[in-house]
C-alpha cells in the first residue's frame, strides 16, 4: 500500500491521466497533477485530497521545454524528490495528408512527441541528480504501430513515443530508471469529441464492441509504476481490447 513515491502526471486534468492520478494516489504516492487545464487539474487534486491522498497542481504546456523543466523542479520543491513521470498529455487532430500543412503537423508533433522527450530528459536528469530510482511511463497509442487515415501526424508522434520508451530504457537502466509505454485502444474520454456515430464505429473495432473506460488504462499504468512490473522495460503494453489482434 504505502508506496511513498513522488509521481508527475501530465494530462492529469482529464481522462486517462486523471484516473491514473486517482489510482496512484490511492496506492500511497504523492501526485503532481500537471496540465494546461488548471481548473481540471485542481479538481483532480482536490478529489485526491478528499480521499486522504497527497496532490499538488502545476500549470504546464508540455510542448514547451522550459515549462516541463519547471514542472520537474516544482515536484521536487513540493514533495522533496521525484520517482516517476507519466508523460501522458496529448491531443488529436484528424486531417487528410494532403491537407496536413506544417502548422497542423507540428501542433501534434509538439504536444504528443516532443513533450515526451522533454519529460524523459528533464525527469531522468533530475532523478539521476537526486540518486532517486524510478519509472517513466509514456502514453503511446495503437496508432503508434498501425497507420490510420487522417492521422499522419499522430501516427508519427506515437510511433516516436514507442521508440523513445525503448531507447530511453536502454540508456537509463544503469541509473535504476525503467522506461515503458502504454498503447491504448479507443478510450472513452473527451479527446474523442461528441460525435456519437463515430464513437459507435470506433467501439466496433474492439473485441467487446465498446470503448474502453479510462480506469482500465489507469490500472495498467499503476501496475507499470509498481515493483511488480520490474521486468517490463522498454516495451509498450497495449490496452486495446484486442484492437491490434483481430480483423
Ligand atoms: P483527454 O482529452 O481526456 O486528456 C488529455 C489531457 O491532456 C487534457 O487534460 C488536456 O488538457 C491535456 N493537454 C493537452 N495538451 C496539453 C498541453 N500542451 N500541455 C498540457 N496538457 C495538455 O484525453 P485522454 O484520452 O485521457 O488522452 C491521454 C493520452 O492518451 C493522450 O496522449 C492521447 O493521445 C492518448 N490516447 C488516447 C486514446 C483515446 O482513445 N482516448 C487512444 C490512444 C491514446
Amino acid at each position: 500500500m504505502a508506496e511513498n513515491k513522488v509521481i508527475i502526471i501530465t494530462g492529469g486534468a482529464s481522462g486517462i491521466g486523471r484516473e491514473a492520478a486517482y489510482l496512484l494516489a490511492e496506492a500511497g504516492n504523492a501526485i503532481v497533477v500537471a496540465d494546461f487545464n488548471e481548473e481540471g487539474a485542481k479538481e483532480t487534486a482536490s478529489n485526491i485530497e478528499a480521499q486522504g491522498g497527497k496532490a499538488a497542481t502545476f500549470k504546464v504546456d508540455v510542448s514547451k521545454a522550459e515549462e516541463v523543466e519547471a514542472m520537474v523542479d516544482f515536484a521536487v520543491d513540493t514533495f522533496g524528490t521525484l520517482n516517476g513521470i507519466f508523460n501522458n498529455a496529448g491531443i488529436g487532430l484528424v486531417k487528410p495528408l494532403l491537407e496536413m500543412d506544417p502548422a497542423s503537423y507540428h501542433k501534434v508533433i509538439d504536444v504528443d512527441q516532443h513533450s515526451v522527450y522533454y519529460g524523459i530528459y528533464y525527469g531522468a536528469k533530475k532523478m539521476v541528480e537526486l540518486g532517486a530510482k524510478g519509472t517513466i511511463v509514456n502514453t503511446a497509442s495503437i496508432y503508434g504501430s498501425m497507420a490510420a487515415k487522417g492521422s499522419f501526424n499522430y501516427n508519427a508522434a506515437k510511433a516516436a513515443v514507442v521508440m523513445m520508451s525503448r531507447s530511453g530504457a536502454l540508456e537509463l537502466a544503469e541509473h535504476g530508471i525503467r522506461v515503458v509505454g502504454v498503447a491504448p485502444g479507443f478510450i472513452d474520454t473527451p479527446i474523442l469529441g461528441e460525435d456519437e456515430e463515430m464513437k459507435k464505429a470506433l467501439s466496433a473495432l474492439h473485441m467487446h464492441n465498446k470503448l474502453i473506460q479510462p480506469e482500465k488504462v489507469a490500472s495498467v499504468v499503476k501496475f507499470l509504476f509498481s515493483e511488480e512490473a520490474a521486468a517490463i522495460n522498454g516495451s509498450t503494453v497495449a490496452v486495446d481490447d484486442g484492437f491490434l489482434s483481430f480483423k
